[in-house]
């Protein structure tokens, strides 16, 4: 029996490769400096998956901003507005186009835009989108995967999986720049390159190659699945003496099993975390030679792994293929997870020994493989971890389960129907047609940055540290009323981040030092970790809430984050189902909204940024997860009375498919992210007829630019003319937290103005 790891965290347990590309980005080390530092985190990479013993060890997982970038630069899909920087630039040309690729460029005078950056599949890591044209040409263009497993060979004496994505992923997850042509076409242009590269890398030695194919575990048209069938052919026809490893994860292959398996291929590897019923199918239709890898050791999570579990899954597998068949390996890259728990000297010893990050999941894998072999004591040890965690009462609280247990519909209902609570709202706010108000957030400038860090320090007192964000709270108050915002917000201040300042506050989470994890380029999050039944011990955000409010005669904002959010930005408990902690967590905010209600807040917004994110990667699996989430945030919002308007915002907000769930979380006014396609995403609404009150955001916040008042009263137009005027809000697409307070100021400036212009030029009706 084998071990094999499908690819490691690359940014270092320091985040050395951060702290070098910014570096060299901002001109302070050479290019020869931020190699040395690459080479060194590939080197130590690999002596740790040596020292924990895997067989098959994977090059070319490294990368110094994202590897599906680094495929188009091996494979010369070069857009061309980048022919520029290698014409212009004199030094370091290879360098300099991959990260012009990666963040734009301007410089000497040029001023070309980056690739377009998406989310990998259903996880936090974004990807840089590989462009097409329908005349796209494919040749070896950057020889860095072959000198990365000439420098694994050549001072680790290490014989290197090479990794890269494979053809038809690769497509799939690209994009067509031009009308006129399917990019899934290219594939008969492509495959001549793949085997030119495979065929290279077994000439300098390689024996294994692994080609991730993650579309194979997605919903597959025919002629995606007959491009899989042509590509792996082909290569199969032009290749010999090198195995072809195919990794799928994420999900269960399903209706794709007949054509995995059956790929002219030596290994496939399945997730067996996400889907481990999965393996039961495959094991029925896998033909003989082929050898099937497990994925069982979760790559995606920070829990130790459950040896019993996983032997039940190995055993099974055993059992048809026998050893020599079976390889054991994580469910996906490791690049997902944090990467060495020994740093963590804080966390509650107990909870610790529950948990394992990317170096603990290497020696997983591999005392697997040892207990398998016999070694009872490891699978004994093991044992005592699980059901430690199991029975602990740091994770059970009974009371929390029987809470969960005794939701009914009636909670998660309004007590009246909207058009009844939109009355009320009317009568009792006052506002004018087209409100104004914003997100949440304001720019969080060093001042508030340093507050923090020094309170955080001890080199400020609580007292003077709340002083200081009263102040900043009083002054955006001001300020926001001397502009005319109808509904006004504190400004976020004493808030790091939106779920860690809740994550903090509730009960069964836990923080980590480094438990870093790359989102993209040098941008690292360190997600909070979710390991109990959740309690919410205390008010939140009452006392912040309470002090913005009493300095105003307008309307103040309460502000939350929801339930689905915090769930989905969180390393998130995997001994119970997703459904059940979000609504753990659901019943805590719905106690924190009603904590507010009591404390006279009229208004409070409930943040589901990331519910669109969380939709499952298979269509089919979509309205179960639709179902709970947006019955979580029913329970988040039902616990209060008429009178009480409730606000939800969402970032991302391509609804078109999933518009009527999102009209079932009946938010009185739901704020949404439409500046960029120009009121586009809009039309899910019109057609909808959606009821509710609704503010599409006018002002794209991700940019610094100020978008002018006849702008606005375009967009505003244009809403109005796909749904009721009076059910609309005048608003930003996002939090203003990123922002500078120049831009701010001007762009709110405008906004106002075009909110009294629209309210002068937009006929509205019912609103008194
Ligand atoms: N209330 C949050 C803010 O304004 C919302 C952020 C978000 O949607 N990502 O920052
Ligand atoms: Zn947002």
């Amino acid at each position: 029996m084998q071990t094999q790891n499908l690819g490691y965290p690359r940014i270092g347990a320091q985040r050395q490769l951060k702290k070098a590309c910014e570096q060299y980005w901002a001109g302070k080390i050479d290019l020869d400096e931020l190699n040395q530092v690459a080479r060194k985190l590939k080197e130590e990479n690999w002596q740790t998956q040596l020292a924990a013993g895997i067989d098959l060890i994977p090059c070319n997982d490294f990368s110094f901003y994202d590897q599906t970038l680094d495929m188009s630069l091996l494979l010369g899909v070069i857009p061309q507005r980048y022919a520029k920087v290698l014409a212009e630039v004199k030094t370091n040309k290879e360098t300099d186009l991959y990260f012009a690729m990666a963040r734009g460029y301007q410089k000497d005078g040029l001023d070309i835009t980056a690739m377009e950056m998406t989310k990998w599949l259903d996880t936090n890591y974004h990807y840089l989108v590989p462009e097409f044209t329908a005349k796209q040409e494919f040749k070896i263009f950057s020889e860095k995967v072959f000198a990365d497993y000439n420098v694994a060979k050549q001072n680790v004496g290490l014989k290197a999986k090479p990794v890269l994505l494979g053809p038809v992923s690769y497509l799939l997850l690209g994009k067509e720049k031009e009308q006129g042509f399917e990019r899934i076409d290219l594939i008969k242009n492509l495959v001549p390159v793949y085997v030119d590269i495979i065929n290279r890398l077994r000439q300098q030695g390689a024996e294994w190659i692994q080609l991730d194919e993650p579309c194979l575990a997605l919903d597959l048209s025919k002629k995606d699945k007959e491009a899989f069938e042509y590509a792996y052919r082909a290569i199969a026809n032009r290749i010999s003496g090198v195995k072809l490893l195919v990794a799928t994860y994420f999900e269960a292959l399903l209706d794709n099993t007949t054509l995995a398996v059956n790929l002219p291929i030596a290994a496939l590897h399945i997730d067996l975390v996400r889907a481990p019923e999965q393996l039961d199918e495959v094991l029925a239709l896998i033909p003989a030679q082929l050898q099937l890898s497990l994925g069982v050791v979760d790559g995606r999570n920070v829990w130790k792994n459950d040896y019993e579990k996983s032997l039940a899954l190995i055993n099974k597998a055993v059992a048809k293929l026998g050893t020599e068949r079976v390889i054991i390996a994580p469910s996906c890259s490791l690049l997902h997870s944090p990467i060495d728990l020994e740093f963590e000297t804080e966390i509650d010893p107990e909870i610790k020994n529950w948990m394992a990050f990317a170096k603990q999941k290497l020696t997983e894998v591999s005392e697997l493989k040892q207990i398998v072999e016999g070694n009872d004591a490891l699978l004994q040890a093991n044992k005592i971890a699980i059901e430690s965690r199991r029975s602990s009462q740091k994770v059970h609280k009974q009371v929390v389960k029987d809470r969960v247990a005794a939701i009914t519909e009636a909670d998660a209902t309004r007590t009246s129907a909207f058009p009844v609570r939109q009355q009320l709202h009317r009568e009792r706010f006052n506002l004018p047609s087209f409100p104004t108000t914003t997100i949440g957030s304001f720019p969080q400038t060093d001042d508030i940055r340093q507050l923090r860090s020094k309170f955080k320090k001890g080199d400020l007192t609580l007292e003077q540290y709340e002083q200081a964000i009263e102040q900043a709270t009083i002054d955006v108050i001001r300020w926001q009323e001397e502009l005319g915002i109808d509904v006004l917000v504190h400004g976020e201040f004493e808030r790091n981040d939106m779920v860690e300042y809740f994550g903090e506050q509730l009960d069964g989470f836990l923080f980590t030092k480094n438990g870093w994890v790359q989102s993209y380029g040098s941008r690292c999050v360190k997600p909070p970790v979710i390991y109990g039944d959740i309690t919410r011990p205390k008010d939140m955000t009452v006392r912040w809430s309470k002090f913005a409010a009493a300095q105003t005669d307008k309307p103040m904002k309460g502000m939350l984050t929801g339930p689905v959010t915090i769930l989905q930005w969180s390393f998130v408990r995997d001994d119970q189902s997703r459904d059940i902690t979000t609504k753990q967590i659901a019943l805590a905010i719905r106690d924190e909204v009603v904590a507010l209600e009591s404390a006279g807040i009229g208004i409070v917004q409930i943040d589901e940024a990331a519910i669109r994110e969380g939709l499952p990667l298979r269509k089919a699996k979509r309205s179960h997860y639709l179902d709970w989430a947006v019955g979580a945030f029913r329970i988040t919002a039902g616990g209060v009375q008429d009178k009480t308007q409730i606000h939800t915002h969402m970032c991302y907000s391509e609804f078109n498919d999933i518009i009527e769930q999102i009209a079932g979380m009946d938010a009185d006014v739901i704020t949404i992210e439409t500046s960029r396609s120009q009121m586009e995403l809009l039309h899910a609404f019109a057609h909808f007829e959606y009821p509710n009150e609704i503010g599409p955001g006018v002002y794209d916040i991700h940019s610094p630019r100020v978008p002018g008042t006849e702008e606005m009263v375009t967009l505003l137009t244009k809403a109005a003319a796909l749904l009721p005027a009076q059910n609309l809000w005048v608003n930003p697409d996002c939090g203003l937290k990123t922002r500078k307070w120049p831009e701010t100021k001007a762009a709110l400036e405008n906004m106002v103005a075009a909110a009294k212009e629209a309210r002068e030029k937009i006929s509205v009706e019912g609103v008194i």
